[in-house]
């Protein structure tokens, strides 16, 4: 009996020897340069630009790297790079492939000359690496993005835009050259009249970062307010183009639905590869706490020996495997262009973050007073896994996100 079907026809679960060799190479990498600094860096909640700078040596983080990730045509290199990679450390992991938000509103909304343009200069250079920075969360407005408040005029006599707002938690902000501002151009027209703006920092006038936000975990990546104050950006700044901007404005105005919006556009493209960074750090936890249950002795035996022990290392193996086929579903499903009408990105994330919640939970416990202490990574893993249901959608977002996809309905 064969399961193929057009919905699976092209999706393979066994690795091409590319995406091996890349696994490896990333695998490598994590284990002998990521994970031996991120206790230091942890604690010292400062961006690794040391570590940055090695990714960008050896083409792990850069233009190059990602475009040849997001080439392979299955949609799976890009989760399996993020995944090996925050199985290292999701701080570090965060502050090498936070730029990827940015990159990817770029990349998706951008015209191919914005995205010529922009793209290198958010990675920078091997020598002098930089970071990207995607601004749409505001004080006032986290999950309700249509609430934000951060205004874009066109100032037609100088032909330029004028933004002015400030936003919040901003992963890379303030120490970011490029920054993607998602901003209200009619805020009548709420989610629909917004924009994404592209802002150098080092060019423009009147972009500032305000608090550095101190954290419960993935603390070795920046996170901070921006404030936009009469900052000043050309014409041509705002992503797809002006032309195109008013055309769709034009026709909302009209009553026509808008395809996308601009923040959500981004965050569907980004919500796999989210969970997989979430998967990294789960599976880091479950093979620690599975070595250590095998060593430590109580009793006179292994503690794996007690089978409430090891069912809770099968179920740990369980949820993350399966969780690791929801997001290579989506990656899949997005690559090759289906439509998440169930909302397949936002069910893989919800469940990959839920999961690692849960899974560095249970290391803590397995380990006793050990997992307690900073003296073993897994209390750092825990602390680094809660942001996965909390940024880039909560799980209760998610929930509604899926909640709307399978009942066609406005459930609120
Ligand atoms: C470390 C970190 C990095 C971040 N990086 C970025 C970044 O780079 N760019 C960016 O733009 N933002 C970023 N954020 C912001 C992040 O996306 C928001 O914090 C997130 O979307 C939640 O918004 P909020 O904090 O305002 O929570 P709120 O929206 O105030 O939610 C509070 C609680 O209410 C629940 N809730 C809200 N509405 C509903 C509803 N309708 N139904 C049920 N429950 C609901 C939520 O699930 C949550 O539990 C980051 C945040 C952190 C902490």
């Amino acid at each position: 009996m064969t399961l193929q079907t057009e919905a699976t026809e092209g999706f393979s679960l066994e690795l091409s020897q590319d995406q091996r060799d890349i696994q490896a190479w990333v695998h490598g990498f994590a284990e002998s340069v990521v994970r031996p600094a991120a206790a230091e860096w942890d604690e010292r909640e400062e961006t690794p630009w040391p570590v940055i700078q090695e990714a960008a040596k050896i083409g792990l983080y850069g233009l190059e790297g990602l475009a040849s990730f997001y080439a392979d045509e299955t949609g799976l290199t890009l989760p399996i790079v993020n995944e090996e990679l925050f199985w290292g450390d999701g701080g570090i992991g965060m502050a090498i492939l936070g730029t990827g938000l940015a990159a990817t509103a770029i990349f998706g909304q951008g015209t191919g000359e914005q995205a010529g343009e922009w793209l290198p200069r958010c990675f920078g250079t091997p020598d002098e690496p930089k970071v990207a920075a995607f601004c749409a969360s505001e004080p006032d407005a986290g999950s309700d993005v249509g609430a934000l408040r951060t205004t874009a005029r066109f100032d037609e006599a100088a032909g330029e835009w004028v933004l002015n707002g400030q936003k919040a938690w901003v992963t890379n902000g303030g120490i970011a050259d490029v920054h993607v501002v998602i901003a209200t151009v009619d805020r009548e027209l709420g989610a629909r009249g917004h924009a994404a703006f592209v802002v150098s920092k080092d060019e423009a006038k009147g972009i500032e970062q305000g608090a550095k936000v101190r954290k419960h975990g993935l603390r070795a990546s920046h996170t901070a307010d921006v404030h936009l104050d009469d900052c000043r950006i050309p014409a041509e700044n705002v992503l797809g183009g002006k032309e195109k901007l008013d055309e769709r404005l034009a026709r909302v105005r009209e009553g026509a639905r808008a395809k996308s919006q601009a923040a959500m556009a981004t965050f569907e493209a980004s919500r796999p590869v989210v969970g997989a960074q979430a998967l990294g750090i789960a599976r880091a936890a479950y093979e620690y706490a599975l070595q250590y249950a095998k060593e430590r002795e109580q009793f006179g035996r292994p503690i794996i020996a007690n089978q409430a022990i090891a069912f809770t290392l099968a179920d740990m193996k369980l949820e993350i495997d399966a969780a690791r086929l929801l997001v290579w579903r989506a990656s899949w499903m997005g690559r090759t262009g289906k439509a998440f009408a169930s909302a397949e990105g936002s069910m893989s994330k919800l469940k990959a973050g839920e999961v690692a919640v849960w899974a560095t939970e249970r290391a803590i416990q397995l380990l006793g007073g050990n997992g307690y202490t900073r003296e073993v990574p897994v209390e750092r893993w825990h602390r680094d896994a809660k942001i996965y249901t909390i940024f880039e959608g909560t799980s209760e977002i998610q929930r509604l996100v899926i909640a709307r996809a399978i009942s066609g309905l406005h459930i609120a």
